[in-house]
């Protein structure tokens, strides 16, 4: 057995985005700071409306897919197609934009804490034209796993393996094979799991600090960080310990595609060529 190690980390970013919803971007900041398939990772907190009210209005996405993770607060999606989905805390919208999708995400309350993540995954190249599907996923579709020592974890996709446990999350066959985990850990404890091998991973710690990897090179990981892990050729484990204080965060993990990435804003395709071609049927109205 192999245990990953902490590699690389990457510190969030304060900016905004949308109409001027603020929020930290950890991978995404820069074209080199992705983990294929992982494009981009964003979270937002607040309890100060002028950071949220005026949400994401009407944009376009093609050649990927956008997982956005409440923790707190009521978001409404809405597409040109007349798909409508509620966001509430706890909730998550799977969404695979393929050739095109133009939406909107627009904040349901006045006040309040708003709180979550979105995350983009890169598609294959064989998948960025397919057309556009939502898998909208209320709080109560998420098992959740209860380990010794008060461990609590939620599986949002993928299966997860701990001890003789092993619990399948709501979004499944997914061609990248994602495995997206929110995981709480009272002060002092441990987490251990398997990982597919040639997955690449990342811990996100949103609250409290982490300890990553087996205890002899364990290495600390702040909140707000993107902690990308070690790969490897065996079956290898994952380690992490709150040894500080409770701690919460997110485990993504999925299989790259060692595709050329060619990103112009929402779009992210292959090649220069397909850009041009994205931005051009946008404009005549043919994104979709
Ligand atoms: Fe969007």
């Amino acid at each position: 057995m192999n245990t990953r190690k902490l590699q690389q980390v990457v510190r969030s970013i304060p900016t905004s985005d949308g109409a001027g919803v603020k929020l930290r971007r950890s991978l995404g900041q820069a074209p080199s700071l992705r983990l294929d398939p992982f494009l981009m990772l964003d979270e937002f907190s607040s309890e100060n409306a002028d950071d949220y009210i005026a949400g994401f209005p009407d944009h376009p996405h093609r050649g990927f897919e956008t997982v956005t993770y409440m923790l707190d607060g009521h978001m409404l999606h809405e597409d040109h197609l007349g798909n409508r989905g509620n966001l509430r805390s706890g909730g998550a919208q799977w969404m695979t934009a393929g050739r095109g999708i133009i939406h909107s995400e627009i904040p349901q309350q006045q006040s309040g804490r708003m709180r979550g993540f979105q995350l983009w995954i890169n598609l294959p190249a064989r998948e960025k034209m397919k057309p556009a599907a939502y898998r909208d996923i209320q709080p109560e579709d998420i098992p959740r796993l209860a380990l010794p020592g008060g461990v609590e974890v939620k599986v949002i996709a993928g299966t997860l393996t701990v001890g003789d446990a092993t619990v399948a999350g709501p979004i499944q066959g997914i061609s990248t094979e994602p495995l997206f985990l929110d995981v709480r850990l009272p002060a002092g404890a441990r987490f251990t799991t398997p990982l597919p091998a040639g997955h690449h991973a990342f811990l996100y710690p949103y609250e409290g600090q982490l300890g990553v990897g087996a205890s002899a090179d364990r290495r600390a990981l702040d909140p707000h960080e993107a902690g990308l892990l070690s790969t490897g050729n065996e079956i290898e484990l994952l380690e992490v310990s709150a040894d500080r204080g409770a701690a919460a965060f997110l485990l993504l993990a999925a299989r790259p595609l060692r595709e050329p990435v060619v990103q112009h804003g929402p779009f992210v395709m292959n090649s220069r060529e397909e850009i041009e071609q994205a931005i051009l049927d946008y404009q005549n109205g043919q994104l979709v």
